[in-house]
């Protein structure tokens, strides 16, 4: 391999936002070049994503969506792009994921099966049981791997970009617009760094959950992408908003593992020991359904209130066995494999008796980053 390659389009990432970005720009003529830090290209958040991605829902519309968007975003959300998003999402999840992908979402008489989820107002979300990240990761690999103009680099990591401004020898480039040639990529098996120039540059790099003490995010969510764009110059806005999750299975020693929000999209309720339900208190519109940041508050508040150091997710008294086992067998496997042993088809003499998903809640609110 040369220390230099030069391309049309540079790619940094290779999960859904640099997949799809790819197969965009390669299907249009272009030479992509996709480099991904691990050495599996699949390793990413994307293959982690579990409860599914959103679509559109019966009787929906883009109005709809941006409604909840907005209402779930408490007035944060840019209001183009969320315009942007709810009108051209759906349509491109169908051409891209479902049309040219073939991803094998789950289906219901013939149709992809739709779930409900936080903020939603209708269900909308399509799935492949608990696993929909790897469903999609797998198919977006095959599609970028079989692709004549890609070029697909595993275990290289971009160090930083290469702008004009930022690495002139003249100190005065810095403060001229701002333009990207590419990265400086180090090819981890080779043990060397190599210029890739690139008339366009795009950072997919994921999020930073890393960062945080506790995290559901692969171990690859370091923040890489944010860090390389601030030193060329980027603004960087809004970081607080990091991916999170406010249901976490934690046990002493196990990496934390997400209980996906789809679980409460289904029926599942917080709850405390003794099966106390707490949600309606916080949200009585909402209650389990509530948005992410109201729901993490809720059982925030609850821990603060009556000392505890974690709350309970309730699945048994709300789904039926078979529909826990279907849906989210991964969950499932999961929690048997780390300790609660209590399998959700009823047993004699404990019928009615709800089944508790251990979770715990380190520092929940605001500040929590699972
Ligand atoms: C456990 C879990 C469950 C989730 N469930 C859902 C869900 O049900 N529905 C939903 O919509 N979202 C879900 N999400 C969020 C969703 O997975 C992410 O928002 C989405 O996958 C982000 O895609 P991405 O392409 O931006 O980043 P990623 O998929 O993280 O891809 C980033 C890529 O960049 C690479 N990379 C990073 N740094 C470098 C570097 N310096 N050089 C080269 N490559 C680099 C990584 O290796 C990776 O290939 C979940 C996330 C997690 C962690």
């Amino acid at each position: 391999m040369e220390d230099l390659i030069e391309t049309d389009v540079l790619i940094i990432g290779s999960g859904i936002a640099g997949g799809s970005a790819a197969l965009v720009a390669a299907d249009a003529g272009l030479r992509v070049t996709m480099i991904t830090r691990s050495r599996d290209p699949l390793s990413s958040n994307t293959n982690w994503a579990q409860g599914g991605i959103i679509y559109k829902g019966k009787d929906d519309s883009p109005a709809l969506l941006e409604e909840d968007i907005i209402a779930a975003g408490a007035g944060y959300c840019n209001p183009a792009a969320v315009a942007q998003l709810a009108t051209e999402g759906p349509g491109l999840v169908k051409k891209i994921l479902i049309d040219r992908l073939k991803v094998p979402f789950d289906t219901h008489d013939g149709d992809v099966s739709l779930a409900r989820e936080g903020g939603h107002h209708l269900p909308r979300i399509i799935h492949a049981a608990d696993r929909t990240g790897a469903a999609i990761e797998i198919a977006l690999i095959e599609a970028l791997r079989q692709h004549p103009n890609i070029a697909l680099l595993a275990g290289h990591t971009a160090i930083d970009l290469l702008t004009p401004a930022h690495h002139a020898l003249d100190r005065l480039r810095i403060y001229e617009p701002q333009s990207c040639a590419g990265a400086y990529v180090l090819d981890r098996a080779a043990g060397r760094v190599m210029r890739v120039l690139a008339k366009r540059t795009v950072l997919a790099t994921g999020g930073l959950g890393q960062i945080f003490l506790r995290s559901t995010n692969p171990p690859g969510a370091r923040g890489d992408g944010l860090a390389m764009a601030y030193r060329a110059g980027a603004r960087v806005i809004n970081a607080e908003f990091v991916q999170f999750h406010p249901t976490v299975f934690v046990q002493p020693g196990a990496q934390p593992f997400l209980i996906s929000e789809a679980v409460r999209g289904d029926g599942a309720q917080l709850c405390h020991a003794d099966g106390t339900r707490f949600m309606a208190k916080y949200s009585p519109e909402w209650k389990d359904l509530a948005p992410r940041d109201v729901v993490s508050r809720s059982i925030y508040f609850e821990m603060l209130e009556n000392g505890l150091s974690h709350v309970y997710l309730d699945l048994r008294s709300t789904i039926p066995a078979e529909r826990i086992h279907a849906h989210f067998p991964t969950i499932v496997a999961f929690c048997v494999e780390h300790g609660d042993r209590s399998d959700p088809r009823p047993r004699p003499g404990r019928a009615g008796r709800p089944l508790l998903l251990r979770r715990s809640v380190d520092r929940p609110g605001g500040a929590h980053n699972d």
